[in-house]
């Protein structure tokens, strides 16, 4: 029984329909259904009975322990979080709260669960810390890419947060002994993710002929790793991965924002044609002043990852953002139903226009 939180979100879902499909385990998901959790992306597994629901907040200590009582897991995998950049910068208080306070209540709750087991159980137990590869801060053009030793510099209220929680969980290992590892991935992309996000976001814009707003001159750099091949080296890492340590996971994709929009509306304009007179979906890219205190650059090293447990990407980033593009334009009426009940629009949109 694998206890995964915030499994209603994008990777979540993703974790959650892999491991029911691919192995013999039972999950239960522990999610608050904040407004990037949605319930409506696990029906399919709903009736499966090695799935199981309980909605509620990683910061509810008695709920956390009734859960470990109940369901007695053999591991955690830890993704509850307020995962959005520019909500961050726009109200930090829910981030602090549920990745920095959530993450300490969701230790604290698997520590005493932990010791309460017996040893042979103990030693086989593990948590799993989802982290991100924008606790190193960011790189210059040239500069390597982050690897496990890389020092922490994080750059946004986001990032901060999601660094404090590392440091909690690092501790709780150093200080009590409990057996955890730490992921940190780049950025991730594929079905269900929700809509407020680049990728998507870019997609239903483009489909409703709105424009398409790209942060300052679209050059900052990311590692886009598709959710698939995530969720595949989350389990890896769970099964395989040494106690105590820390593994990066990257896509082996580098690529400007501008550069993945211009993908994006390559592939719409085959898939999806658009009216004659605006021509191709990518005379709506419409660029925007640049989020605050930006990165430029993030790029992951995933030679440990690689060497140590065997695993590499499979997807590459022009058949995966395909895969992509086609499940969006299938799955219209999920997006429009998260987008009527509590979509607000992302702060994305709010950029004045510079050019
Ligand atoms: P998401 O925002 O789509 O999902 C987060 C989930 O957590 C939602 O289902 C939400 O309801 C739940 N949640 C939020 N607060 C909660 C609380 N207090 N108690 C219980 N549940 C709560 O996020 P995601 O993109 O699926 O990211 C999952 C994890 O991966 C996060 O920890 C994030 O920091 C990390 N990560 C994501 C990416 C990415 O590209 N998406 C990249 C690096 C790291």
């Amino acid at each position: 029984m694998i206890l995964v939180t915030g499994g209603a979100g994008f990777i979540g879902v993703n974790l959650i329909r892999y491991i029911l499909d691919s192995t013999n385990e039972s999950v239960v998901n522990v999610d608050a259904l904040s407004y990037s959790g949605n319930s409506a992306s696990l029906k399919s597994v709903e009736l499966n009975s090695c799935y199981h629901f309980v909605h509620a907040n990683i910061c509810d200590e008695i709920a956390l322990k009734q859960i470990f009582n109940k369901y007695k897991p053999t591991a955690v995998m830890h993704l509850a979080a307020e995962s959005h950049v520019d909500r961050s910068i726009d109200g930090p208080s829910e981030f602090i709260e549920t990745n920095i306070v959530g993450t300490f209540k969701l230790l604290e709750a698997s520590k005493s669960y932990w010791l309460s087991l017996s040893k042979q159980d103990r030693d086989k137990f593990r948590f799993i810390h989802v982290s991100t590869d924008e606790v190193y801060g960011d790189l210059e053009q040239d500069a390597q890419a982050f690897n496990e030793i890389t020092a922490y510099k994080p750059s946004s209220p986001y990032s901060a947060s999601k660094a404090a929680s590392d440091h909690l969980v690092t501790a709780w290992h150093r200080t009590y002994g409990l057996p955890i590892i730490i992921t940190h991935c780049s950025n991730n992309y594929g079905q269900f993710q929700y809509p407020e996000k680049l990728i998507p976001h870019m997609i239903l814009n483009a489909l409703a002929m709105k424009s398409l707003p790209v942060y300052g001159d679209g050059s900052q750099i990311r590692d886009w790793l598709h959710v698939d091949d995530h969720v595949c080296a989350l389990y890896e890492i769970l099964k395989k991965g040494r106690v105590g340590e820390v593994y990066n996971i990257g896509g082996q994709n580098q690529m400007t924002n501008l550069d993945v929009v211009s993908q994006i509306c390559e592939l719409l304009d085959e898939l999806k044609p658009c009216s004659a007179n605006i021509g191709s979906y990518a005379n709506l890219i419409n660029f925007v002043v640049d989020r605050p205190g930006h990165d430029i650059r993030y790029a992951i090293d995933i030679t440990k990852i690689q060497t140590e447990l065997g695993w590499y990407p499979q997807e590459s980033f022009r058949a995966g953002l395909r895969k992509t593009v086609e499940w969006y334009l299938t799955h219209l009426s999920w997006c429009q139903n998260i987008m009527d009940k509590d979509y607000q629009h992302a702060p994305i949109e709010r950029g004045v226009t510079i050019k």
